[in-house]
């Protein structure tokens, strides 16, 4: 068997040339610029390509990008001061602040992640990290999808592979990738339609025993665990779908969570990397964005 390569890329252009023309649609009608701003805070090289990734990305589909760049000594009550004053900027309809924050050696002086992202108002947390906005996701009544998982189940759409009543195995419990779309997955009603949800999910992790025997299970599995190649082809049921969220370099080539050879010999698709989940990830930033604009023209809280 050839699987079928996912192409995370294409499906993710012809996503964002829509929000294109939704944007100029919707600034047409008299709505304001659709606009999101990235805390940048540091030197770090990849944080900088994301974030200047995510600029021109806004930019391509006329949304309005703006980066905060801080210097990497930057404190805490700064960063919280930064926050609050784009809370209040009705300008600004999202915020998504870069991680890893930069650590400072001295404790006392260390930024603490998630007392940040907690001063995000919640109707302009377009990465929906926010307790608020996982809890609606929990209650099946979400205000905005992180955006990895949210692109996990657009790329499933795209090419028709339901997971209603299917077996779904998610390797790695992270808040950003591994809990949320198992929680997606597992939901009645779903983003693309009841067809993409409704499935019986298996959330393992490092703690997980005897992992092969769990992913051999699987109808379609997902893997957002950050080690090179962990799973093999033999770890994989055959006809199944593979998602290798995973982003790793090795040496000068950035290699997926899956053993992308072995698996597309067993597998019935596959997305590789790069060019799977990643390009959807930021098309789904722009969307939240978007509906943040548009939720905020509305007066909407939820
Ligand atoms: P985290 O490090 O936050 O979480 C990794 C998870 O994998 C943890 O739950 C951990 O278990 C589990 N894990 C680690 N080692 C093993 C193992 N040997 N066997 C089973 N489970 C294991 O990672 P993220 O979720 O943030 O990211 C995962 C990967 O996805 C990374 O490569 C990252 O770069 C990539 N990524 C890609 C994105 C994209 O747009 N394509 C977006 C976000 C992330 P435990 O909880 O027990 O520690």
């Amino acid at each position: 068997m050839q699987a079928t390569i996912l192409d995370g890329k294409a499906t993710a252009a012809a996503i964002r040339e829509r929000i294109g023309q939704d944007v100029t649609r919707w600034m047409q009608s008299g709505g304001a610029v659709p606009c999101l701003t990235a805390i940048l805070v540091g030197d770090d090289p990849a944080s900088q390509v994301y974030v200047r990734n995510k600029h021109r990305a806004c930019q391509q589909v006329g949304i309005d990008g703006r980066v905060e760049r801080l210097p990497a000594e930057t404190g805490q009550a700064e960063l919280l001061e930064l926050v609050r004053r784009l809370n209040a900027d009705p300008e600004v309809h999202g915020i998504l602040v870069q991680l890893p924050l930069p650590q400072a050696d001295d404790p006392a002086a260390r930024i603490d992640p998630r007392e940040v992202l907690d001063a995000i108002d919640p109707a302009k947390d377009v990465d929906a990290f926010s307790p608020v906005n996982v809890g609606l996701i929990s209650q099946d009544r979400p205000r905005f999808l992180p955006c990895t998982p949210q692109g996990i189940v657009r790329l499933l759409a795209h090419y028709g592979l339901r997971t209603a009543g299917r077996r779904v195995v998610v390797i790695g419990r992270s808040d950003i990738v591994g809990k949320p779309i198992a929680m997606m997955l597992a939901s009645k009603d779903g983003v693309c339609g009841p067809d993409y949800a409704n499935a019986t999910v298996t959330l393992a992790h490092s703690r997980s025993s005897d992992l092969p025997s769990i992913t051999r299970e699987a109808d379609i599995l997902i893997a957002a665990v950050g080690r090179p190649e962990l799973i093999r082809g033999d770890w994989i049921r055959p006809g199944a779908v593979v998602i290798d969220v995973g982003i790793n370099r090795v040496g000068d080539r950035l290699v997926g969570d899956v053993a992308f050879d072995e698996a597309v010999a067993v597998a019935s698709a596959v997305t590789p990397v790069p060019g799977g989940i990643g390009p959807l990830t930021i098309a789904m930033l722009l969307q939240n964005t978007l509906d943040a604009a548009k939720r905020s023209a509305g007066g909407q809280t939820v």
